[in-house]
């Protein structure tokens, strides 16, 4: 597999990662929805060890005791979701990708959360938490 590439806005903060990719979703859960003022937002999974996230405006907030979001200080991008639960495991936001058709997402999380109004009809399994 090729390295997945991918870069904020303003292209300060760049990552690459060799891959697996461990698995790719959408999530519906309002942590999500409220770090990035978006209805939906897309992940996919690597290994943090495989994975180089960088940049001097990387900025990490601490959404909740077990769980950080990395973000451009300098342009405000969303690029990154750890959490303490899947250790090891680095998150990040699958349309920084410089490809973003290069990942398909298999499933949705948290879809008992999900906003009323977004209507959603794909075939992707949904997962509840
Ligand atoms: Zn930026
Ligand atoms: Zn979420």
């Amino acid at each position: 597999m090729a390295d997945l590439t991918g870069h904020c806005l303003c292209g300060q903060v760049r990552y690459r990662a060799a891959g697996p990719v461990i698995q790719a979703n959408h999530c519906h859960c309002e942590s999500c929805r409220r770090a990035t003022s978006s209805p939906v937002t897309s992940f996919f999974t690597v290994r943090a060890d495989d994975a180089e996230l960088a940049g001097a405006s990387l900025a990490f907030y601490q959404s909740s005791p077990r769980h950080r979001r990395g973000f451009c200080s300098h342009c405000g991008s969303p690029m990154s979701y750890e959490s303490e639960n899947r250790p090891g495991e680095l998150d990040l936001y699958l349309v920084t990708l410089d490809d973003p058709s290069g990942v398909r997402v298999t499933a949705h999380d948290h879809w008992e959360e999900r906003v009323s109004w977004l209507d959603i009809v794909d075939d992707l399994e949904k997962r509840e938490g």
